[in-house]
């Protein structure tokens, strides 16, 4: 039996630490979207043709080392504007969440392009000064040398690019539940996003 989750919304709003605990608690598989496009725009800053790498890519490219930092997330966004870099990943997508077993998929455009057909979809976001705090302080973690501000700009920069291109633009589904984690401990957004899919589970 396949029951896909489709988890949307902009950077650091927390739907990646969301997507896997929902996974876990289901014992779902999990796919973290933005690694593809990460991995392509990585490519791209290296070289490469970004919809030759789209169609390239193999499940082994998602490990590469480096893909979480700031410069990758810029890259990726870039590459994701492009009809053709999105079509190429669309496959592998659709395929991993009719898995047999149940999987849960986070990235921009999942409720309303790779799945609108998804069993539940919920919609996670925060105000940008939130996230932006918020990815301050991992990338602080990480040893990055960068002030509030300019993560801050990063942010707003890559929502707009997100959410104004043409092609499968960030925005949440009609029938996707929204969290809004701005004021949420970790946990109870974890709790918020589990009572959600819950609801659609007793609904199917
Ligand atoms: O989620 P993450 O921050 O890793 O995504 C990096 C970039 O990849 C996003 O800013 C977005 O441009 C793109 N992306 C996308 N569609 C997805 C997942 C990510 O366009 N489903």
């Amino acid at each position: 039996m396949s029951f896909a989750i489709a988890i949307d919304g902009p950077a650091a709003a927390g739907k990646g630490t969301i997507s896997k605990a929902v996974a876990a608690h289901y014992g779902f598989a999990h796919l973290d979207t933005g690694l593809l496009y990460r991995a392509v725009g990585a490519k791209v800053r290296d070289g490469a043709d970004p919809v030759e790498a789209a169609k390239a890519l193999v499940a082994e490219d998602l490990d590469a080392a480096g893909l979480r930092t700031a410069e990758v997330a810029q890259a990726a966004s870039r590459v994701a504007v492009n009809a053709d870099v999105r079509a190429a990943l669309v496959d592998f997508q659709r395929a991993f969440a009719r898995r047999a077993g149940g999987a849960v998929l986070d990235g921009r455009d999942i409720g309303t392009v790779i799945c609108p057909e998804a069993e539940a979809k919920l919609f996670v976001t925060a105000s940008a000064e939130v996230r932006a705090a918020r990815r301050y302080r991992e990338l602080l973690e990480r040893g990055a040398d960068v002030t509030p501000e300019e993560v801050l700009a990063d942010v707003r920069e890559r929502d707009a690019r997100d959410t104004d291109r043409a092609e499968a633009p960030m925005r949440p589904a009609e029938d996707a539940t929204l969290i809004d984690t701005s004021a949420m401990s970790i946990e109870d957004a974890i709790a918020a996003a589990i009572a959600a899919v819950n609801a659609r589970r007793e609904e199917t």
